[in-house]
């Protein structure tokens, strides 16, 4: 029985890190790290307990503490989930995410929790909600995917717009020009200023 209990225990001595039980690692994404799946995550499934330490809003140094990964329970209670442990604050915002904050302030708790199902190597998002919106994203651009993607439609239509601008312009600069007097002996094909004749224009090495 010695024998096989060491053998157990010297298994997990070289298992990875990262072979746990966990569904998430912290990744690269577009704007810097975020939280990817590992596993496939089914919808409705708690993915990770956004923590930290509990502020109270009654005590004025705690009340003084700002930072961007500060999560509103209610008008008291804060979670500062700026600590190093707490991984769920790599979790980027999604205006269409694949997650949501299940918020529990009798508990001063928050997970993360799927509201789709996730497969491994997406990142996991949810919505981090108006307040935060208007005061970090508004300013410079939300980058999540639904907005990158709108953006690009709407450069898609502007360009499309001014192609259409440009071709009436020039079939109207055509129009003016065939009608012009002066263009009447344009027809010969002009190089710096020559007209050259089409035969001649090959090369004669
Ligand atoms: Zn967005």
């Amino acid at each position: 029985m010695g024998l096989s209990a060491s053998f157990a225990s010297s298994i997990l001595l070289i298992m990875p890190a990262t072979s746990s039980n966990k569904s998430y690692r912290v990744g690269r994404s577009k704007t810097g790290l975020g939280l990817f799946a590992t596993k496939p995550i089914k919808k409705g499934t708690r993915i990770i307990r956004y923590h930290g330490p509990i502020l109270d809003s009654r005590i004025p140094e705690q009340d003084d503490i700002e930072n961007k990964y500060l999560f509103e329970l209610n008008g008291r209670w804060t979670i500062d989930g700026s600590v190093r442990k707490n991984l769920a604050r790599y979790i980027n915002h999604s205006c269409r995410p694949n997650a949501e904050s299940d918020v529990r302030p009798r508990e001063r708790k928050v997970f993360i929790r799927a509201i789709k199902n996730i497969e491994p190597g997406d990142e996991i998002n949810y919505d981090y909600g108006t307040d935060y919106f208007k005061a970090y994203l508004k300013p410079i651009g939300c980058k999540c995917e639904s907005c990158e993607k709108k953006r690009k439609k709407l450069r898609a239509e502007a360009r499309a717009d001014r192609a259409k601008v440009k071709a009436r312009t020039e079939r109207k600069a055509k129009k003016a020009g065939a009608k012009s007097p002066n263009n009447k002996g344009a027809k010969k094909k002009k190089l710096n200023g020559y007209a050259v004749a089409k035969r001649n224009g090959r090369a004669r090495a």
